[in-house]
């Protein structure tokens, strides 16, 4: 039988998964079925359960569920235990094993697809949520000079910066304590883009080499990539590499070989202009 693997999440439609998913198995020979599968709400456990019991092997997880996947699994990543939360999982008899690759998928597409080398450099991130906390380990593993994280809710960047302080110079703030500072690359890991909004950050943040990455993607320029363009930063990318790149990781887990990305991230590619 074909091995089995899905994307779940609510609502799934827009899913880029089963195409990219699809592409790395014909790219590297390998005999799988990826589909999507739109969870209930409510209904995680019983929704994979379902799936486990048909024969599937794995599962990549979008939102509302990453914390349900971080859950229903049995063992967990350094990375999965550190976001709290899981993007992919896979099933080997009664284990369950939840992996969390954003972070190291973001990593690869900035300083692989980009060319844009994170040590030695300040970086900012902006937001607290889960893309930033699975960001955060990879992050720290490139030895910037600085990581500073601003989050509107300014416990939750404090929370991250506790957790980073071993591993690297990392420090919290307000967004209002960004007046004034300069930074060589410019994360948002904020989902205010996802309505069009932008996090208050200051247009001065962007130091003149800058690299401004919106983790959200095909959305074209956003409001922050907007404000980055227009204080002078000259290079501006958004999260589809991201996405292929933990794509990628997932593919390789599963199956012991790592796909290359760039035919699917052209294929994706929304131009930012
Ligand atoms: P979460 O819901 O976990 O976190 C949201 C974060 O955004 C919080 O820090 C929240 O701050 C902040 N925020 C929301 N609205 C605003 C606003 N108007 N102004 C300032 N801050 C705001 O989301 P995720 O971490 O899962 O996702 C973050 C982004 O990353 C999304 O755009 C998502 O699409 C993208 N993403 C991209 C991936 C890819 O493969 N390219 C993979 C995963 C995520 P507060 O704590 O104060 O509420």
């Amino acid at each position: 039988m074909t091995d089995q693997y899905a994307v779940i999440g609510n609502p799934i439609g827009f899913s880029k998964s089963p195409f990219i998913h699809s592409s790395f198995a014909a790219a590297t020979d390998q005999d799988i079925d990826y589909t999507k599968i739109e969870g209930p709400l409510g209904q995680f456990a019983e929704t994979v359960d379902a799936f486990r019991a048909s024969g599937g092997l794995g599962l990549n997880i979008t939102a509302p569920f990453k914390l349900d996947a971080y859950a229903y699994a049995t063992e967990h990543s350094e990375r999965a235990k550190l976001a709290g939360a899981a993007n992919a999982m896979k099933f080997e008899g009664e284990h369950v094993i939840a992996e969390n690759f954003d972070g190291v998928g973001l990593v690869r597409d900035v300083t692989h697809n980009l060319q844009v080398a994170l040590k030695g450099k300040h970086v900012l991130m902006l937001g607290a949520g889960g893309a930033a906390r699975g960001a955060l380990l990879p992050f720290l593993a490139e030895e910037p000079a600085l990581l500073v994280i601003a989050n509107r809710t300014r416990y939750k960047a404090d929370e991250l910066a506790q957790i980073g302080a071993a591993k690297g110079r990392v420090q919290a703030c307000h967004y209002l304590d960004l007046a004034g500072q300069r930074f060589d690359v410019v994360f948002n890991a904020t989902s205010a883009s996802l309505r069009a909004e932008l996090p208050p950050v200051p247009a001065e943040v962007f130091a003149e080499a800058c690299l401004a990455y919106e983790l959200a993607y095909g959305k074209g320029l956003t409001p922050f990539l907007r404000l980055a363009q227009n204080a002078g930063a000259p290079q501006l990318a958004d999260g589809v590499g991201m996405l292929a790149e933990q794509a990628a990781e997932a593919f390789a887990w599963w199956r012991g070989v790592r796909p290359g990305t760039a035919i699917v991230i052209r294929a994706l590619t929304v131009p930012l202009a």
